[in-house]
């Protein structure tokens, strides 16, 4: 690695990890074109988005980001695991952590291992930060239950047209693809009958609009498709499989995003105990509280990590750390909340992006299956309760 020029670049690839993670940390502690990322926060999701694009394109160009994923994703290989290096390093550097990772981490390894030939074609533009992509499950009538998905794709020679509705597609107003789940069967066929489709968010018929959170932040979207045409080539798995590709993508939409999740939850305990002017009991015992939340989160996450990194199925066990996540980001904003109390409250210079987050942490019982659908998750199929 030679770090002194700024630059990544492994002459017998993939890196092995206490290599990679020196120079990395390296590379970040020292390369001050970075400086304009460090502890910036931005006003709005748009701004926050372009921001990180321009850092994930840094990150791609010095090479550092292209660890962790195989030559058709436009990586260097390594795995999971130096990923979560980077992920560490980037909150450790007080540098943001690229929200667009968090989409990346949950699409890429479906797409890589469902669709190879669409991920040679698309990825690498996400990876370099050129793009981002949403990904489409939810509706209306159609959260936890996702096999009542309606939004429906008609088979016409070989493409699709594609009629419906989605709903809190995160960054969704600003993607450029979608990776959508949709109905190929018929109405009644619940989970056998649906598809996993990537279509482009600019196709005629496709409406984007951008849902403001209680934040007032443009964190979701709801998608309108009327008589949008999608080749059939961007199927992502076989038709009426998608429920197979779905369930293979949530274990990485819970467990990798957990992970980067917990490295930028210490990141905020750091900035809140520099911003705390002074420590009392009370303050020690709320801080101490969410220290160890996210310190659990990351003793089972990185076991996770680990496996998946190996190539194996974690599936429902993924449902362990997405509560464990859900407890410690609310944990930690309710320290916050707590102890900058009634400046978070009030608002003033410097707390509009702790608000924002707070604000934004009262859904991470919601997102990526609710807890209570987790909790279910864990009864049934890791703990075997009796159903009743
Ligand atoms: C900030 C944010 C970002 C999101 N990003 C995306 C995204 O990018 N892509 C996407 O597809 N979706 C996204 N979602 C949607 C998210 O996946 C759903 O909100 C979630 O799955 C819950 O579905 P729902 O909102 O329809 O609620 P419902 O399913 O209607 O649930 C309402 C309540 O009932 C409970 N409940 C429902 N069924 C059961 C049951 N069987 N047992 C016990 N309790 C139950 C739930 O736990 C919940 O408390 C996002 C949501 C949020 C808030």
């Amino acid at each position: 690695v030679t770090a002194t020029e700024g630059r990544c670049v492994a002459e017998d690839p993939p890196l092995a990890l206490a290599r990679y993670r020196a120079g990395l940390r390296a590379f970040l502690s020292s390369d001050r074109s970075l400086d304009a990322w460090r502890g910036a926060a931005e006003p709005s999701v748009e701004a926050m988005l372009e921001a990180h694009s321009a850092l994930m394109a840094e990150l791609a160009t010095t090479g550092w980001s292209r660890h962790g994923w195989p030559a058709e994703a436009g990586g260097l290989g390594g795995d999971l695991r130096h990923r979560a290096v980077l992920y560490d390093e980037l909150a450790a550097h007080d540098l943001p952590v690229p929200a667009q990772y968090a989409l990346l981490e949950t699409m890429a390894p479906a797409m890589l291992n469902f669709a190879p030939s669409l991920a040679r074609k698309f990825l690498p533009a996400f990876l370099n930060g050129g793009e981002w992509w949403g990904q489409g499950f939810s509706e209306p009538d159609a959260g936890s239950d996702m096999a009542s998905i309606r939004t429906q794709a008609v088979r016409d020679g070989n493409r699709y047209v594609l009629n419906g509705q989605k709903l809190w597609t995160t960054y969704g107003a600003t993607a450029t693809r979608l990776m959508c789940l949709v109905r190929t069967g018929e109405p009644s066929s619940r989970h056998r009958g649906l598809s996993m489709l990537f279509l482009d968010a600019d196709s005629p018929g496709v409406e984007l609009r951008p849902i403001a959170l209680a934040s007032g932040r443009n964190e979701v979207a709801e998608m309108f498709f009327q008589d949008v045409t999608v080749p059939c080539s961007r199927l992502v798995g076989a038709e009426n499989d998608g429920w197979a590709v779905a369930m293979y993508l949530l274990q990485f939409e819970r467990a990798s995003y957990a992970w980067l999740t917990s490295a930028v939850l210490l990141a905020q305990l750091r900035r809140l105990r520099r911003e705390l002017a002074g420590y009392g009991e009370l303050a020690a015992r709320t801080f101490a509280r969410a220290y160890l939340d996210v310190v659990a989160l990351r003793c089972s996450s990185i076991a996770t990590v680990r496996r998946l990194a190996d190539g194996e199925t974690v599936g429902p066990e993924a449902s362990v750390d997405k509560i464990l996540l859900a407890r410690a980001e609310q944990s930690v904003f309710d320290a916050a909340r707590q102890l900058l109390e009634p400046v978070l409250e009030i608002g003033g210079a410097g707390v509009d992006a702790w608000r924002a987050d707070w604000w934004y942490s009262r859904a991470a019982t919601i997102l990526g299956g609710s807890v209570e659908i987790q909790r279910s998750i864990v009864a049934d199929r890791l703990l075997r309760l009796p159903r009743e």
